[in-house]
């Protein structure tokens, strides 16, 4: 500010000429309190470039503005704008698309140089030099000041006026403080995208990382041996577990039976009773069938609305009477549900090694999977005839 107050003092005749550099003095700061406000706001770069030309317009007297921006060896216009644009509230991003290399012409020697020039009469200066700055148009003098920020350039201020040695001293001088405080404003905005830029480079890494979870959790399910619903065994664990159970009855001779249940008409109860009753009823009928099960047993969900109980050393009759025992507890039971009152009904078939020729099972070519076909057309009879029934293999017509 020193300057400013020395060419004040200076120049400063008439109390209407101080009075004058006073308006000018306060205008000047005016302007540089609102590029500072502008610091303190969350904004896009083209906002912040669009309020810094306005201001530079509105407080310091001049009749057009351009800001080059520095990128590699060439000065690049990307903003412009004059007083009559101003007054119409027009955008000044991307006017005007003039680009001069480093050290050529005042933008580029402005550049090259880091320091501010001031021509107070153009038409004194070698045409060539002027010539690039004013496109064509009347330019009486100009100033243009360098942008610096952490001691790098980032481009040049351009201040332009019709009139020669329009521009005083302090203009000079403000031009100066503008272009600090631009500086630090187009740092801050750096730092800000970069911010930005680590902000979202986290998130993508967080979203990568619950993507993996996901994968995780879902490959865990896909390992778990325990359905999530029921909390009773899978599919795949009734395979495997039962294969071993089947092998050990075969080679002791034993008795050995499956029980294939599945629900009578459950979809009539998802579509009447929604969906989430239709789970309860699934989490009750497994509680239910839980109670019948033994240790040595079996006891798997192996569909939406089968499951499936192996009894090693239960012979068919005796398996045949469990099955009867679970069907009538189930056709008692009653599930409050969403103030209904639901009732369901299961129809069991089931299969033993007995429905398997001696030699077959000698051979030892009897899976879980043959016994479980047989416990299906079980199965299958009973649903043929009228359901909520208990059919063995042994007993199909
Ligand atoms: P059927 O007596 O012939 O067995 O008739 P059904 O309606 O029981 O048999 P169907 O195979 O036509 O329908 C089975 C229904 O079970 C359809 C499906 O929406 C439902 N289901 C399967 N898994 C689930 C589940 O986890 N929850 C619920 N609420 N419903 C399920
Ligand atoms: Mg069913
Ligand atoms: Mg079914």
């Amino acid at each position: 500010m020193e300057p400013i107050i020395k060419d004040l003092v200076e120049k400063s005749g008439t109390p209407e000429i101080l009075n004058s550099r006073f308006l000018q003095l306060i205008n000047s700061l005016s302007g540089i309190r609102m590029l500072s406000n502008l610091g303190s706001l969350y904004i896009e770069k083209d906002q912040l470039i669009d309020s810094m030309m306005k201001s530079i317009i509105e407080y310091l007297e001049v009749e057009e503005v351009s800001l080059y921006i520095q990128e590699e060896i060439s000065l690049n216009c990307i903003a412009n704008l004059n007083w009559e644009q101003f007054i119409k509230n027009e955008s000044s991003i991307n006017n005007k698309s003039s680009s001069y290399l480093l050290g050529e012409g005042i933008i580029g020697k402005t550049a090259k140089n880091r320091e501010v020039m001031h021509i107070h009469n153009c038409n004194t200066v070698d045409e060539n030099m002027v010539a690039y700055e004013t496109n064509g148009q009347k330019v009486g003098s100009l100033i243009c000041a360098p942008i610096i920020a952490n001691d790098s350039i980032l481009g040049v201020i351009e201040l332009s006026h019709p009139n020669p040695c329009h521009f005083e001293s302090w203009q000079e001088h403000s031009v100066v403080i503008y272009t600090d405080l631009i500086g630090l404003l187009f740092n801050n905005l750096k730092l800000m995208s970069n911010m930005r830029n680590i902000v979202d480079a986290r998130t993508e890494e967080l979203r990568n990382a619950l993507e993996e979870s996901e994968k995780l959790r879902a490959r865990y399910e896909e390992m778990s041996v325990i359905d999530p619903l029921t909390k009773l065994y899978n599919r795949r664990y009734f395979f495997t577990e039962v294969a071993s159970s089947l092998a050990r009855a075969k080679r002791y001779s034993q008795s050995f039976t499956l029980l294939l249940m599945d629900l009578d008409n459950f979809k009539d109860v998802n579509d009447t009773f929604g969906h989430q009753c239709g789970d309860r009823v699934l989490i009750s009928v497994a509680e239910i069938l839980n109670e019948f099960t033994r240790e040595g047993d079996t006891l798997a969900r192996i569909g939406g609305e089968e499951f499936v109980l192996a009894l090693p050393e239960t012979n068919n009759e005796g398996a045949i009477k469990l099955a009867e025992r679970i069907r009538s507890t189930i056709e008692g039971y009653e599930l409050e549900c969403k103030e209904n009152t639901i009732k369901i009904n299961i129809s069991i078939g089931l299969s033993s090694l007995s429905d398997f020729k001696k030699d077959e099972i000698q051979e030892d070519d009897i899976q879980v999977s043959d016994i479980l076909r047989k416990s299906d057309l079980a199965l299958y009879y009973v649903k043929q005839n009228g359901r909520n029934g208990v059919k063995s293999f042994s007993e199909i017509p």
